[in-house]
């Protein structure tokens, strides 16, 4: 396999528009769902077998009392050695396709013979349908790559927040903004690049953005 896919999302360039959130569910034609307003612009709260994206918006205070308010455009992140096929397939044999060409991770029927509460994600992610059982989760829009397309998510930001590519670009691409950004941030950093295919760029601790930012 060639070095395959990567998506870059700099969270320094996110405006928590949610038109990755939207596009998502549109060309994966997941209906939209009923949510409650607890006192934060995110919504919904979180993943469900039915939502694949969620921007998560975190607000609070700096050590200097300064306000932050961050977005982090949350979704799988493709891992190169993913823990949860790994944990799948303990109990059931090719579950999870890795795809060749891509990387990417995309689960099949064959996931709904497994004991939800056996698989295993640092980040948070697979969520089961409780009807069918089967486990759902952001496939890449690998039915839109294979047809030369980009992910609905990618091609929807207005900002350039969410980038395609290469793997082999991407990590340069990563390298050279996290560079450019310690200039003004100190603690800018990519997450967990060399782990995963979906590498986030922040500014601050990833824990400020999201409990499971960095991996549990
Ligand atoms: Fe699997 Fe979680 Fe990695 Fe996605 S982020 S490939 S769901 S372990």
């Amino acid at each position: 396999m060639s070095n395959g896919k990567s998506i870059l999302v700099d969270t320094s360039l996110c405006t928590g528009c949610r038109g990755c959130q939207v596009a998502c569910k549109q060309w994966n034609n997941l209906p939209g769902t009923k949510t409650k307003q607890i006192g934060t612009y995110q919504n919904p709260q979180d993943f469900s077998f039915e939502t694949w994206k969620v921007v998560r918006f975190a607000d609070g205070r700096q050590e200097d009392g300064k306000p932050y308010w961050y977005f982090f455009s949350d979704m799988c992140r493709h891992c190169i050695e993913p823990p949860c096929k790994i944990s799948i397939e303990m109990t059931v044999k090719d579950a999870v396709i890795q795809d060749q060409a891509t990387g990417a991770v995309v689960y099949t029927e064959k996931t709904k013979q497994v004991q939800f509460k056996d698989v295993m994600c640092p980040y948070g992610i697979p969520k089961q349908n409780p009807k069918t059982k089967v486990l759902t989760k952001c496939t890449m829009c690998i039915d839109r790559i294979k047809n030369g397309l980009i992910p609905a998510c990618v091609k929807a930001c207005p900002t350039g927040a969410v980038v395609f590519g290469d793997r082999d670009k991407i990590l340069d691409m990563a390298k050279k903004r996290v560079t450019e950004l310690k200039k003004t941030y100190p603690k800018a950093m990519a997450i967990n690049p060399d782990e995963v295919r979906v590498i986030y760029i922040v500014t601050d601790n990833p824990k400020k953005y999201w409990k499971f930012a960095a991996g549990v």
